[in-house]
């Protein structure tokens, strides 16, 4: 193993961004081959993997012919890994969870992907799940593979370099993918629109809005893990996760006549985890059996086609000066009472199609 490998697999944070190579990488990437990144990356060499996500969450714009290409060479290659999702309030035990599902996760499969999504990153420029050092077990078993929030200004920004993060460490070899979030915002949506099972941990004691989770998100999740039902929480563990079984008794019936479950678990004492493991893996299989796996991707596919469409779309009308100018005007025109809404969003449309 090389220097710089035995440095990555060492790293404590598991962040495979900050070590020498990556940033020489950044610095010099003027000279970069995409067809050799690719096929390191394709043999499954850690580094390239991280240089690579480094090109595709790149925003300078020479870098962005190259994170094509690795994109459309790794599409090819790629055999799609089970993707799980996992969320819940800060503190409830997600990393600590993840450390103990991993051990188990590759006693049946072969490499281990982790990569988070902190939207809390984008608005304090500090960071809920980066800040602390975290997985440190997971981050130092070869096949496993942890990458930190991607950086972005947007939510659809980094959740579209999640998704090609996927593609890149499915084209690597990873068969099992985690993607992590912290649940109190948006990411969750964005999250449970790119894997194949959603996964809410919880605290003993409290609804989920006492935990800051939103109502739809205990409704999306095919999983409920009631976490830190330690010994001496487990009588309380297990009221909660009656109340949970309750509550989504009275949700409509799952597309896939999949009933959600509640578990109780300690990621922190290896307990209950194990099983939750064996259950995400029956739910996978119910679902690959069902043909409900591929619809549900296909599905997924669509709506990021749509999600990119309508951003970009966006994007592209609230930066163009002209219409800026002329919306501010017209702005005034409707609060003047002038004109309403509609006739001032209606011409404003008209003029960027004519433009
Ligand atoms: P995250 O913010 O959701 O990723 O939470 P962490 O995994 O960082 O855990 C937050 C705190 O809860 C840490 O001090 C952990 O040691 C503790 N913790 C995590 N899981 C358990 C558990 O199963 N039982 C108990 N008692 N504490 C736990």
């Amino acid at each position: 193993m090389s220097a710089d490998k035995n440095k990555n697999t060492k790293s404590k944070d598991g962040n495979l961004k900050n070590t020498k190579s990556v940033k020489k990488f950044i610095q010099k990437r003027k000279t970069i081959d995409p067809n050799t990144l690719f096929n390191q990356l394709a043999k499954g060499d850690r580094i390239a993997l991280a240089k690579a996500i480094t090109v595709i969450e790149s925003s300078r714009s020479e870098d962005h012919e190259v994170a094509q290409n690795l994109i459309s060479k790794s599409l090819l290659k790629a055999v799609p890994a089970f993707r799980i999702g996992i969320t819940g309030p800060p503190g409830v035990g997600k990393s600590t969870f993840i450390e103990s599902i991993g051990k188990h996760i590759l006693k049946n499969r072969k490499k281990l992907a982790v990569l988070t999504i902190d939207p809390t990153s984008q608005v304090s420029k500090g960071s809920v799940l980066g800040d602390k050092t975290r997985m440190q077990d997971l981050s130092t078993i070869k096949n496993v593979f942890i990458r930190p929030s991607a950086a972005g200004d947007t939510l659809g920004g980094v959740a579209r370099k999640t998704r090609e993060t996927i593609t890149l460490c499915e084209a690597a070899g990873y068969d099992t993918i985690i993607v992590e979030t912290v649940g109190v915002g948006q990411s969750e949506i964005a999250v449970h629109s790119m894997v194949d099972a959603f996964c809410l941990l919880l605290m003993p004691g409290g609804g989920d809005e006492l935990q800051g989770i939103k109502r739809g998100v205990v409704e999306m999740a095919d999983l409920i893990a009631i976490n830190k039902a330690d010994e001496d929480r487990i009588e309380l563990a297990k009221q909660s996760r009656s109340a949970f079984k309750n509550a989504i008794h009275f949700y409509p019936p799952n597309e896939n006549g999949w009933g959600t479950k509640v578990m109780t678990c300690s990621g922190l004492n290896d307990k209950g985890v194990d099983e939750i493991w064996k259950e995400l893996q029956k739910y996978f299989d119910h679902n690959t059996k069902t043909g409900y796996l591929k619809k549900r991707r296909t599905s997924q596919s669509k709506f990021w086609l749509h999600e990119t469409i309508i951003n970009n779309l966006k994007n592209s009308f609230y930066t163009d000066p002209h219409i800026t100018k002329v919306l501010l005007d017209l702005e005034n025109k409707v609060i003047e009472g002038k004109i309403s809404p509609f006739q001032a969003a209606e011409s404003l449309i008209k003029l960027a199609r004519h433009k």
